[in-house]
């Protein structure tokens, strides 16, 4: 076991690996503390059956939408040789007349149509010159002119087509999210902040690369489940039947609510905010395939978004071998399923037979003859899928920002209401600069000082 650290991160996802990255490069000793067998949480990829099965997330924008994860591309040298961090052709189509419709969300999708009718097509235009100059901070989705209006109040003035046929299956297949109850202002800021669908990338080598690049030059034990955690003078414990340890601060990159359960004694305004901060529950097939087929319509594309009034239980079929040649052997394919709210909310506890049978009876729809050529299946199962930002949370989060820095600080997601992998790789700057801070401010018997690292890229 190695000696107490400066600080114990809990949870080896992109947040808790980030912090711990800027942290060790202030010069503190840290040790991250992971529940599970292996880092990525819910950016891991399995390697099995020859495939390379990207479980939770599955791309990233370009460094416009996702400042903080390309500015960590770039110093761990991830995109240092051709191809690593490749674009994701033909990224989104939109089920629609019994095919899938390219282009949707790209400038070129208001030429083809990608499933909206002219009129609809000027809306969205509409909708997107708004949201740029609405000056939406993704970080402070408080601050937002949006106030607490949800997503559906957000495109009610919006022509159906854009609200059912586009914003509203996004906002589900990739949140997660009920539009009536979700908060609009994460939503818009994440969506005007990313851009256009043509700029989505992914990893060569699998969604977990950055996690596992990051774990690399640190000291990460799997394995090792945290069930308490609790502050006093002399620092921070952290419970484990694995064995307590103990440090002078930690940061909690797990999702909200089990950051509430493990820091019982988490001072008010965060455990008001921690309480406030709900997760969607994802759901997710992976089949191998023994054929590389895809949803009519899709030649070359990515992901189909399926709307509700087509099916009621699937919501996004992505087809992950044109994602990248490489995530199937040549001749085989890969291809995934995601459940919509509906279909999550009646399967996530079903039994894996039941799952497979009632997704993929449906997504037979889209592609016909799929039944026939799954060769295995695996299924995600994410209980803490994305962070809901209802107006509650919203709320509840001024208080919590304004919170003086302390020996638990959290990373994560959910920190700034962001539901994806950019919120969770931004909040662990802000997590490690604070305990720093806190170091600072009550310096070890050795005296030791830590400086805030910077970089030429950091504004
Ligand atoms: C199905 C799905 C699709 C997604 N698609 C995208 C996408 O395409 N693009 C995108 O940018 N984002 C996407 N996301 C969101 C993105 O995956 C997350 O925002 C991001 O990975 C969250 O990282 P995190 O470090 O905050 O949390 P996590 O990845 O959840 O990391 C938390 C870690 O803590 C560990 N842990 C939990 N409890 C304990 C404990 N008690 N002790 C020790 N360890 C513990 C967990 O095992 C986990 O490894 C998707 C998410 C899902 C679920």
């Amino acid at each position: 076991m190695s000696a107490a650290p400066d600080v114990a991160v809990v949870g080896a996802g992109v947040a808790g690996l980030a912090a711990a990255h800027r942290l060790a490069r202030a010069g503190c000793s840290v040790r991250v503390l992971e529940s599970s067998d292996a880092v990525g949480g819910r950016m891991r990829t399995l390697r099995a059956d020859g495939c390379l099965i990207d479980t939770g997330a599955e791309m990233l924008p370009s460094a416009r939408g996702y400042p903080a994860t390309w500015r960590l591309i770039r110093e761990l040298g991830l995109d240092g040789t051709w191809g690593a961090v490749p674009r994701v052709r033909g990224a989104l189509a939109i089920w629609h007349a019994g095919r899938s419709r390219p282009n949707a969300g790209r400038p070129l999708g208001l030429l083809t149509g990608a499933g909206l009718s002219p009129r609809a097509r000027m809306d969205l235009l509409r909708l997107l010159t708004a949201l740029g100059r609405a000056g939406l901070d993704p970080d402070r989705p408080e601050l937002s002119p949006l106030g607490t209006a949800t997503v559906a109040d957000l495109v009610r003035a919006y022509h159906p087509q854009v609200r059912d046929r586009l914003i509203r299956p996004l906002a589900a297949g990739f949140f997660g999210w009920d539009a009536e109850r979700s908060a609009a202002a994460p939503f818009a800021a994440h969506l005007a902040a990313s851009g256009s669908t043509g700029d989505w990338h992914t990893y060569r080598d699998g969604m977990d690369t950055l996690a596992r690049a990051l774990a690399d030059r640190l000291d990460v034990s799997t394995g090792h489940t945290v069930t308490a955690v609790t502050a006093g003078q002399d620092g921070v414990r952290l419970a484990s039947p694995q064995g307590t340890v103990t440090a002078r601060a930690a940061v909690l990159a797990v999702p909200a609510p089990v950051a509430a359960e493990l820091y019982a004694d988490a001072p008010p305004a965060e455990r008001d905010y921690l309480r406030a901060c709900g997760y969607a529950p994802m759901l997710r097939l992976s089949l191998v395939l023994d054929r590389p087929v895809a949803p009519r319509g899709v030649r070359r594309g990515f992901a189909t978004l399926v709307p509700a009034d087509e099916d009621a239980l699937v919501n996004v079929i992505t087809v992950d071998h044109n994602k990248h040649p490489g995530r199937a052997p040549v001749g085989r394919g890969l291809l995934s399923v995601v459940a919509s709210p509906r279909g999550t909310a009646e399967l996530l506890d079903a039994p894996d037979a039941r799952v497979v049978d009632r997704l993929l009876a449906r997504a037979e729809r889209f592609v016909p003859g799929l039944s026939a050529r799954v060769q295995t299946v695996h299924v995600h199962r994410f209980r803490y899928g994305l962070p809901e930002a209802t107006p509650r949370a919203l709320e509840a989060r001024a208080a919590f920002a304004r919170r003086p820095s302390a020996p638990v600080e959290y990373a994560g997601d959910w920190v700034a209401l962001r539901p994806c992998s950019e919120g969770a790789v931004s909040s662990a700057a802000l997590a490690a600069d604070r305990v720093l801070d806190h170091l600072s401010a009550a310096p070890a018997a050795s005296g030791r000082a830590f400086a805030r690292p910077t970089s030429s890229e950091e504004p």
